[in-house]
């Protein structure tokens, strides 16, 4: 079909009026941007309505940019070094406003005339009572230019180099305006069928992106925005259904049909305490997964401390008695060998084998476990990622299950596999990152989810607190007050890149300080960082196990999975640098056991929106799905911790967190199409077959197994 191939859309800019070399190569380095497709498809992030004055009088201090006009005022220059600024105001009939300018300040002084009459755009600010305006944008008063104006003129992401080499906002207004003005005449095809657009009110695909480039109204730009949102959503979701379908059809898995005597034994005379409901509930999908003769491949996402272990170990139990071996891979070693102490623990009654493998397993010792876990005489085996080197072979592995997923890459993943060559292993990935509903069913189309949304009864919520750096002499006597009473605390500081030599130094002059504060003998402290090796933080961690320190000092690689429950306190150093869900599997840290637990946020004075709001969320719930959502608003769904770290999801308009309706829409149309249609060999859906075979080759496709 190749007149349907978008030549408009793949044209190189250098051929689009008013971009010449030097700007295209500008895009391209500075943006990505190549071809006509591009530009259009980077879509305004606001508009602004340049046809409005406000009088001077009537301004507030406001997040949203104002246009007044004034006459300038004479100039005052304020401050010496990095403190230097320029000082003016602007006064109209109604008041007057400061205008102050950082940076400049010689070229601002030299290119505007005192007296005369400006247009003056930008934020204003309150200062101590005081409104400001800083670094507005002046342009002399012209009357026909404020005709010429329009209320929607939109604005785009832009770089300072963009702006400083010439692709302001105005010039970019031209090119698009050039590129849009050859949209009609283009060709470009449409992408959704005709009765689909009746149905649901679909604007044309042309119609849309004009509209939301240019838009004429506010209706035209809503309908412009829906449009392309239920479009992009739309097509994401048809290449993640497809490929689940396609998934489901081909791959056979072990039956498991026997709920036997291991699970039995230790369901009815082992397990110390009633499983939740939603416990139940997840097991049971899990059950009718691994016996459906398909093979099961299952995320299971539950808020820290929820139970996941017990289920996974429940499963386990049922590829045993069905005469299959199961595996649990964690990503570091320390929660490794925290699972083969709690599964050990579990089992300790029954006769089961299982056994422990990691890097530092070596020689001997290394090689029992290995013959025996090829003749099959290990029935669980507990490890780190040596798990999926490719000595490790098993006599016949049923179930593997990987814990803390986002830590695992695809490609290990797809080891695992490999390890029975008859069919692979059902499939299990737990994480305690949990993932909005919504979010989940786009991002993992191709893996069902399981969620455990309860937590155990008889919990205490952790109380969580924001102090400020002034409140450090407070916090430490409330410490010190915890530890009399036998607790032990956590103080977490913010590494970020465990190799940053810079940040290590933060680290340890922490601990130096810490040291002033809670002096031996009387006070015992350990660490743990990522530049320590394997095993000396393990010593440094079974100090704290057994009670031996009474403060951990750590980066955030205590993160997971870590279990101490006599561990009452979470301090979290300079707070505002972590993510809300890094905060949140800290927190987690604390509160397993009996006693009241409390996590400090201790952070700057200073602080973005974004950080208040995180503290915020922090301090009022606890619940780990509601905090997704949160995250999900402030980070976007490319920047989720549990997603795939660099890419997005080829989304440009559609918010996963705001657009819900929209993505519930496009997947019940995705799946009656493709129930009525698999194929598309009927012409009503030509639209999509041909975008497919065009533009949408090129969509991403998410999963985490593939
Ligand atoms: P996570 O989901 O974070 O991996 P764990 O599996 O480590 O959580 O369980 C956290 C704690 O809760 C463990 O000490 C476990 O024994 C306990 N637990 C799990 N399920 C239940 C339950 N149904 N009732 C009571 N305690 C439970
Ligand atoms: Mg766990």
């Amino acid at each position: 079909m190749s007149s349907y191939f978008n030549s408009y859309l793949d044209k190189p800019l250098t051929y689009l009026k008013g971009v010449g070399p030097a700007k295209a190569e500008l895009l391209k380095k500075e943006r990505g941007f190549t071809t006509f497709g591009d530009l259009l498809y980077d879509f305004p992030f606001r508009y602004e309505d340049r046809t409005k004055i406000s009088s001077i009088g009537s301004i507030e201090s406001t997040d949203l940019p104002v246009q007044i006009r004034g006459r300038l005022g004479p100039f005052t220059v304020m401050g010496q070094g990095r403190k230097r600024r320029l000082l003016s105001h602007l006064e109209d009939d109604t008041g007057a406003i400061e205008l102050v300018w950082f940076r400049g300040v010689d070229w601002v002084k030299s290119s505007l005339k005192v007296g005369k009459e400006y247009i003056a755009y930008g934020t204003v600010q309150r200062f101590q009572q005081k409104l400001n305006f800083p670094h507005p944008e002046m342009t002399p008063y012209d009357p026909n230019q404020l005709k010429a104006a329009h209320p929607f003129a939109p604005v785009y992401e832009s770089t300072e180099l963009l702006n400083r080499k010439g692709l302001t906002v105005k010039t970019r207004r031209r090119v698009m305006q050039s590129l849009i003005e050859g949209l009609a005449s283009a060709g470009i095809a449409e992408n959704m069928p005709a009765y689909l657009m009746n149905k649901l009110n679909l604007v044309s695909r042309v119609k849309a992106l004009h509209n939301i480039h240019f838009p004429e109204s506010q209706s035209d730009l809503d309908a412009a925005r829906w449009r392309i949102k239920f479009e992009e959503l739309f097509f994401t979701q048809w290449v993640m259904v497809k490929q689940n379908l396609k998934h489901k059809r081909k791959i056979r898995g072990a039956k498991f049909e026997i709920i036997g005597d291991a699970f039995l034994e230790f369901y009815n005379k082992h397990l110390p305490f009633t499983l939740t409901r939603a416990q139940q509930r997840v097991l049971k999908e899990i059950r009718r997964d691994m016996k459906a003769g398909y093979q099961m491949n299952r995320l299971l996402q539950g808020d820290v401390g929820s139970g996941k272990t017990i289920v996974a170990l429940l499963s386990a139990l049922i590829a045993i008695d069905n005469g299959y071996q199961a595996c649990i891979m964690a990503p570091t070693e320390i929660l490794a060998r925290q699972h083969y102490i709690s599964v050990g623990e579990y089992l300790k009654e029954m006769d089961i084998d299982i056994a422990f493998l990691s890097g530092s397993i070596k020689g001997q010792a290394r090689q029992d476990i290995l013959e025996r876990l090829e003749a099959g005489e290990i029935d669980i085996i507990i490890g780190t990622h040596a798990l999926i080197q490719p000595f490790v072979k098993f006599k016949t592995l049923g179930l593997a299950i990987t814990d803390e997923q986002h830590r695992f890459g695809v490609k290990q993943r797809a080891a695992l596999w490999a390890k029975n060559p008859n069919h692979p292993p059902h499939v299990l990935v737990m994480t305690a990152t949990p993932i909005p509903r919504t979010l989940a069913m786009t991002l993992y189309g191709d893996l069902d989810v399981s969620s455990i949304d309860e937590l155990p009864p008889g919990r205490q919520p952790v109380k969580t607190i924001h102090v400020r750096d002034g409140q450090r002499m407070e916090t430490y006597k409330f410490i010190r007050n915890q530890i009399h009473q036998g607790r032990q605390i956590y103080i977490v500081y913010p590494l970020i890149e465990e190799s940053n030599k810079l940040q290590l130094r933060d680290l340890m002059n922490g601990y130096e300080r810490l040291l002033e504060y809670f002096p031996r003998p009387q006070y015992q402290l350990c660490m743990v960082h990522g530049q320590m090796k394997a095993n000396e933080k393990e010593a440094e961690m079974q100090k704290f196990l057994a009670r031996k320190t009474h403060i951990m000092v750590a980066t955030t690689v205590i993160e997971v999975g870590v279990n101490v429950p006599n561990a009452t306190v979470m301090l979290i150093e300079n707070a505002e640098r972590f993510g809300l869900s890094q905060l949140h599997q800290l927190r987690g840290r604390v509160g397993r056991g009996a006693e009241k637990s409390y996590c400090i946020l201790m952070t700057d004075f200073a602080l973005s929106k974004d950080a208040k709001k995180r503290m915020e969320t922090m301090c009022s719930t606890n619940d780990g799905f509601k905090i997704s959502e949160v995250d999900l608003e402030l980070r976007g769904p490319g920047e989720m911790a549990g997603t795939r770290q660099s890419g997005d999801l080829g989304l440009k308009l559609a918010k996963i967190s705001e657009d819900q309706d929209i993505v519930a829409l496009a997947r019940k149309a995705v799946n009656l199409i493709l129930k009525k249609d698999p194929d598309l060999m009927s012409s009503a859906h030509r639209p999509i077959a041909s975008y497919m075979e065009t533009e949408g080759r090129s969509l991403q496709v998410w999963s985490i197994i593939s």
